[in-house]
């Protein structure tokens, strides 16, 4: 049996914001009542629309975001982050982050070797072993020893990426969390930084919440999806399984847009979403995704479906399959 590593209990993320000239004071909920469990080794991709909540959700996992609701446990010890402990969790922690963009997580001004030392320095390690350390970390990442002498801007997004990955994994983290890691490459380089983390998996048994907009990347890389949409996840089980067989409207419509032989061979139609996704601060009234679903019933219109299991490992949220 593979134990759980992380859990998360009906998380809920709003941020209270005041618009318009009467200052009226509105909500946006990012995240609406998540519930999560990603398991020891395993990787959970996590797919949705931009503005569904990912980054949210990434951000609560790694103690840089406290939720409104709900609880966050890292194998079985309560980490729900709290008031003005924000920031400090994610530089010591077991639980390491891999953004989109390695500018935003890395000082351009510094030096590659200082970037990939910091994590060390921080954690107390003395100077010899964090130079060790670091040259360890470079080949691991495929890069040479002479990298760590060069600045940011001096290197190729694909090469930012494994210096973001080498500071990730300094301290021997547990669970990475990659947000749109892949997302801004071309797919050339992609495949190499997907095919880096895989090895990377294998060989420190390492577990990764895995988050992209796209499908098509999520799938060659996690044992178990989540679909989110609105703040909610809305479809969950084995990658393969929701690939073959998806079974929330939503998921359909995501399955149906990619674009693979697969489908050209099955002949599968594509299904195309009515409208735009609404926004966090206006959420619908009902089920999330009825203003866009070709399903939608009256019941829909009132009633929030919940996420249940329909089959053994398959959790769904949707009126048709209660
Ligand atoms: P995703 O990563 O799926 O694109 P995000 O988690 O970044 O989604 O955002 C979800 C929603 O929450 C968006 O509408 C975004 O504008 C909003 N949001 C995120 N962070 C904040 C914040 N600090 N204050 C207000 N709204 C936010
Ligand atoms: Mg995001």
């Amino acid at each position: 049996m593979k134990s759980s590593i992380l859990t998360m209990e009906n998380i809920k993320c709003h941020f209270p914001i005041e618009r318009g000239i009467f200052k009226t004071k509105q909500s946006v909920k990012a995240l609406d009542g998540v519930d999560l469990n990603i398991y020891e080794g395993d990787t959970f991709g996590l797919v949705g629309e931009s503005g569904s909540g990912k980054s949210t959700l990434a951000r609560v996992v790694a103690g840089l975001q406290r939720p409104t609701n709900g609880r966050v446990f890292f194998r079985g010890k309560d980490i729900t982050p709290l008031r003005n402990q924000e920031s400090k969790a994610l530089k010591i922690s077991d639980i390491q982050m891999v953004f989109q963009d390695p500018y935003s997580s890395i000082d351009p001004r510094m030096l590659i070797g200082e970037i990939i030392e910091e994590p060390m320095l921080i954690a107390g390690w003395g100077k010899s072993e964090r130079k060790k350390r670091t040259e360890e970390l470079l080949e691991l990442v495929g890069l040479s020893k002479e990298a760590a002498k060069r600045y940011p801007h001096e290197m190729s997004g694909g090469q930012r990426q494994r210096v973001a990955i080498a500071r990730a994994i300094a301290l021997k983290p547990k669970l990475v969390i990659c947000d749109e890691s892949v997302s801004a490459l071309d797919v050339s380089i992609q495949a190499q930084i997907l095919n880096l983390l895989d090895d990377l998996q294998t060989e420190f048994n390492l577990t990764y919440l895995f988050i992209a907009h796209d499908l098509g990347v999520v799938r060659h890389m996690s044992d178990v999806i989540g679909i989110m949409y609105l703040g909610e996840i809305v479809e969950k089980g084995m990658t393969e399984e929701v690939y073959q067989n998806p079974l929330h409207p939503y998921t359909k419509a995501l399955v149906s847009m990619i674009p693979t032989i697969e489908h050209r061979i099955h002949n599968r139609e594509r299904i195309v979403l009515k409208g735009e996704i609404p926004s966090p601060m206006k959420l619908p009234k009902g089920c999330r995704f009825h203003t866009r679903c070709p399903y939608k019933m009256k019941i829909c219109e009132d009633i929030n479906p919940k996420l249940q299991e329909v089959e053994e490992g398959r959790l769904v949220s949707c009126h048709l399959f209660n």
